[in-house]
């Protein structure tokens, strides 16, 4: 039996997918947050090249990719498809387990696929800098690398904590070429703001947010590049499930379930969203499963909304699911799973039934990914052991059951430069988290007062 199945690169798609052309209801339009009008085109150009803008509101099934930009994914493109064969084992399972190895781009997770097309289009239209927010750091590093290929500075606003924290993956994007500064910074006017009232404040996604925005803004060659939730973003990762589809082929499978993380949504999004074409046009019927984090629930917890994509508000209304744009989640390793809403398309494809979700605690999580260390010899991002962990239980299941079952999940990451959450894990430093009766509903009370009709 094959171990894993790579493909040439001459099988490389040569097209993203977009699932706006095969959704049954299409997604509400982004509103402008006073008005309650839908924001047009125009509105977003200060912050993106208009052929992403382009992308965004498309309707195209198949949006070509530029040669250029495949000419960079060959650097570790098409990526491995692996058959679990040691977890397959060690669980005992009847079951038949894939897994779609992302983590071995530049940056270690499959934030590359949309950062290399995102600074492609930048530099096409003459955009010199590009400014970005960071977390944990993948996203960051993903578009420091993008940037480099380009020959476009990049400047990375990352949140204190992760800054003082995590220094290797600083340390990647200086390599890079970036210049990273702690948020808040004395930089920006918003910046400057928190640190006012708080020199010792230990940042947010929301300030840092604030803060690339600010700088993209001022200038005409400056834009500003966002890594998960736009419809864009969503758009390019479906290089994932295409090739997926491709290597099962070979391999002669089809999946019963397909399952990933979900921060945002873009990993679920490109893995899953070719194989819903499948469901939608070629009469498949794959379960497609989001595994959230049990501290984050917005998908199983949320509630359909408009809302800001952001803490400060500074973006559109966008409809999606949401847990209320001030939910201040608590601070779990998993760091790209931390965000109070889902993607606009993930969104809609939820509450019309056509996808799946799941929230899952961190220490049945980190317990999977250790299952995982062990039997495949791949450390998997915290993010990537929430896919892990219900990859187990449905391989527990069909065990139980007797039945066979073919299981396809996105290992969207390596977890080489996150060694101290595992080490928090041994030493017993993390718990599951439980929420105080109404404590998820406050946020949302606040935010009903914003929706268009009201
Ligand atoms: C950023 C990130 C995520 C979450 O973002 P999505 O847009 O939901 O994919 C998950 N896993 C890894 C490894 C990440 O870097």
């Amino acid at each position: 039996m094959q171990k894993k199945i790579f493909l040439n690169e001459s099988d490389m798609p040569t097209h993203w997918y977009n699932i706006v052309a095969d959704m049954p209801n299409k997604p509400l339009p982004p509103l402008n947050p006073k008005t309650k009008q839908p924001v047009g085109p125009e509105d977003l150009a200060p912050l993106f090249p208009m052929e992403l803008i382009k992308q965004e509101v498309s309707a195209e099934r198949y949006i070509e990719i530029p040669d250029e930009v495949r000419e960079i994914y060959k650097i570790w493109r098409p990526s491995p498809l692996f058959r679990a064969t040691g977890l397959e084992k060690m669980l005992d399972t009847p079951a038949k387990i894939y897994y779609k190895y992302e983590g071995v781009s530049p940056s270690g997770s499959h934030k590359p696929n949309t950062a290399v097309a995102q600074a492609y289009y930048n530099k096409m239209e003459g955009v010199k800098k590009i400014t970005t927010e960071t977390g944990a750091g993948q996203w960051g590093t993903a578009l420091s690398f993008a940037c480099a290929q380009f020959g476009i500075e990049c400047e990375v606003y990352m949140v204190r904590v992760s800054y003082d924290q995590k220094p290797y993956r600083k340390i990647m994007m200086n390599t890079f070429g970036a210049s990273v500064y702690p948020s808040p910074s004395n930089r920006t006017n918003a910046g400057r703001a928190i640190l006012g009232k708080n020199p010792d404040s230990s940042g947010s996604l929301g300030i840092a947010i604030s803060e690339a925005i600010e700088m993209a803004v001022q200038n005409d060659t400056t834009k500003y590049a966002l890594g998960s939730v736009l419809n864009h973003v969503l758009l390019h990762q479906t290089i994932i499930g295409q090739e997926s589809i491709k290597q099962l082929e070979y391999a002669g499978d089809y999946p019963d379930v397909v399952i990933a993380p979900l921060g945002g949504g873009s990993n679920f999004a490109g893995i899953a969203f070719p194989f819903l074409h499948d469901n939608l046009v070629n009469g498949k019927n794959v379960r497609l499963l989001a595994v959230e984090p049990a501290s984050c629930p917005k998908l199983t917890q949320g509630e359909f909304m408009y809302d800001f994509g952001d803490t400060a508000g500074y973006t559109p209304l966008l409809p999606m699911y949401t847990l209320g744009h001030n939910f201040q989640p608590a601070a779990i390793h998993a760091g790209g799973l931390r965000y109070h809403g889902a993607s606009v398309l993930c969104s809609q494809l939820l509450k019309d039934g056509l996808i799946d979700a799941v929230a899952l605690q961190q220490l049945e999580c980190f317990e999977a990914g250790v299952k995982f260390a062990k039997s495949e010899g791949v450390i998997p991002a915290p993010e990537a052991t929430h896919g892990i962990a219900q990859v187990i239980r449905e391989a527990e299941q069909a065990k139980k059951e007797g039945r066979e079952k073919t299981i396809l999940f996105n290992m969207c990451g390596h977890g080489f430069v996150d060694m101290q959450a595992y080490n928090d894990y041994f030493e017993g430093k993390l718990t599951n988290h439980t929420f105080g009766e109404n404590e998820l509903k406050e946020g949302l009370t606040e935010i009903r007062s914003m929706q268009p009709s009201a």
